[in-house]
């Protein structure tokens, strides 16, 4: 069934997970994959490690999402790759049952200035995956509330969304954002601009501060709301997140409460997004299930609908 069938008739629910870099992550997956899929999620995407090494397990990992009973979205981009390359790769997971992408032009590996492919662009994905295998694929497209980092201004970013749209795109996975005011800046204003795909929003657990500030910072130039810095603040672990060996006394415990402060916000998020009435919610599952199982029950989201 299509994603944008099912968000017509009620929010849709998923997860993310990525292909793991060790053999022991590939071991653990499908007992994870396993677990979150007792939450019955209407599909759960593989991320696709642009110009990496972990691209060929992306397959792998989509598999085993349909052995676990849902339905596999992967992740796609342009980097480094042709355009016989990306008809190659797309026919071949239509020849595996893989018939829902998210189409990106995908993170540019360190050091490099262009894709170092055919295409610049998502928008140029998304019109040759239609050209080539018509409606064969149920295309989503990634959509930044805060506008992408390299956007001249939100109004153009917002243009390149519609842009997706035109050339076939049939909805919206957000990147994360933990600025509410501005999220529904953007979700008017890109129902403004005549965009009318359901809006599937991304939400990143808060489980660890370097993985927060890393995510946030890294690449997107997220905003973190003043409340979200005060839990980071309080629990900060000296000298700082980063580091391997901190000398602060109190590692665990900051841990420990960082975490159950994190896995409140979280909550806090989901209830806030599902109140504005979004398409979806997309958790990005970290490839854990624990953590992300306590932010599903302790939400309501799958038992108070
Ligand atoms: P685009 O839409 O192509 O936009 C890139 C930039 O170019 C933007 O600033 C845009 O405004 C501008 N632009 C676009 N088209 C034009 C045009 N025609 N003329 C001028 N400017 C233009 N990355 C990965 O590598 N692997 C993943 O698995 C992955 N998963 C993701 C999942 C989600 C839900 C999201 C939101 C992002 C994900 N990313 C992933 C990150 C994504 O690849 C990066 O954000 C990347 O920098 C931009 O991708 P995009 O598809 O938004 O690019």
């Amino acid at each position: 069934m299509k994603l944008t069938e099912i968000m017509k008739q009620r929010m849709a629910f998923s997860f993310e997970v990525f292909p793991p870099k060790t053999d022991k992550g590939m071991e653990n997956l499908p007992g994870t994959l396993e677990h979150l899929c007792e939450w019955k999620p209407d599909y759960i995407s593989c991320t696709y490690g642009a110009g990496g090494s972990n691209v060929g397990k992306n397959m792998e990992v989509c598999k085993l999402i349909q052995d676990a009973g849902t339905t596999p979205v992967t992740h796609f981009t342009v980097i480094g790759n042709t355009k016989e390359g990306i008809k190659e790769q797309l026919q071949n997971y239509l020849d595996n049952g893989v018939d829902h992408m998210l189409a990106l032009r995908g993170d540019l590996p360190f050091g490099w200035t262009g894709t170092g492919g055919d295409f610049k662009y998502a928008t140029d994905l998304v019109a040759f995956a239609r050209k080539e295998f018509g409606d064969k694929f149920e295309i989503a497209v990634a959509g930044s509330p805060e506008g992408h980092i390299t956007c001249r201004s939100l109004d153009a970013d917002i243009a390149v969304l519609k842009q997706k749209q035109d050339n076939g795109a049939d909805y919206i996975m957000t990147q994360l954002c933990w600025d509410m005011e501005q999220f529904k800046y953007w979700l008017d204003a890109i129902r403004q601009a005549g965009i009318t795909m359901p809006v599937d929003v991304g939400i990143m657990p808060i489980l660890d501060q370097a993985a927060t500030i890393n995510m946030a910072l890294s690449r997107n130039g997220c905003v973190m709301p003043r409340e979200l810095c005060e839990i980071i603040s309080q629990n900060w672990i000296f000298p700082n997140p980063f580091v391997k060996d901190p000398f602060d006394a109190d590692v665990e415990g900051k841990k420990a409460a960082f975490k159950e402060a994190g896995i409140e916000y979280t909550i806090n998020q989901i209830a806030e997004y599902r109140a504005m009435g979004v398409d979806g919610i997309h958790l990005y599952a970290l490839n854990k299930y624990k953590d992300v199982s306590e932010i599903i029950e302790r939400s309501g989201m799958r038992t108070m609908v």
